[in-house]
């Protein structure tokens, strides 16, 4: 798109007027700064984050309340890095091994029924005890969440 527009031939994409004063740009759309709002709450957009979908554009609070996807431990909404694992939705700092409560290895788990597993561990016979496993560093590597 060319960007030889000017804030004063541009509509504002919320009222259909014409943008005057302070302008917001927001990816190839402007808006009044008055008019940027959530969809939902009404409030201001202005400063700080938003998200949109489908056109609108929502705060984050109303936007996870809408569409958020909670993480499958905490329960918390997730935002940012996520692992998804078995049709469930996880903080990377909550996708843990069942068993030895480490991140597994390469985000590989193993659904046994009732446990996610890792690689590790699912290759350990159950029985009492607390396997022995060294920790092992997860690589910095998970899905990023986008809807
Ligand atoms: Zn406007
Ligand atoms: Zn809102
Ligand atoms: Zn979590
Ligand atoms: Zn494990």
């Amino acid at each position: 798109m060319p960007s030889r527009r000017r804030c004063c031939k541009t509509l504002c994409q919320s009222c259909k007027k014409k943008c005057s004063g302070e302008v917001l740009r927001v990816q190839d759309k402007y808006f009044h700064t008055q008019c940027f709002k959530c969809k939902v709450c009404g409030n201001s957009l202005a400063q700080g984050g938003f998200f949109s979908k489908d056109g609108a554009y929502y705060c984050t609070a109303d936007y996870q309340r809408n569409f958020g996807t909670k993480c499958a431990t905490c329960q918390d909404y997730v935002e940012g890095e996520v692992v998804t694992a078995l049709g469930k939705t996880y903080h990377k700092k909550c996708f843990t091994c069942d068993r030895c409560r480490q991140p597994p290895p390469d985000e590989k788990v193993t659904y046994t029924g009732k446990e996610v597993l890792c690689q590790k561990c699912v290759q350990i016979p159950v029985r009492d005890g607390t396997p022995k496993t060294s920790p092992t560093t997860n690589h910095a590597n998970g899905k990023i969440a986008v809807n």
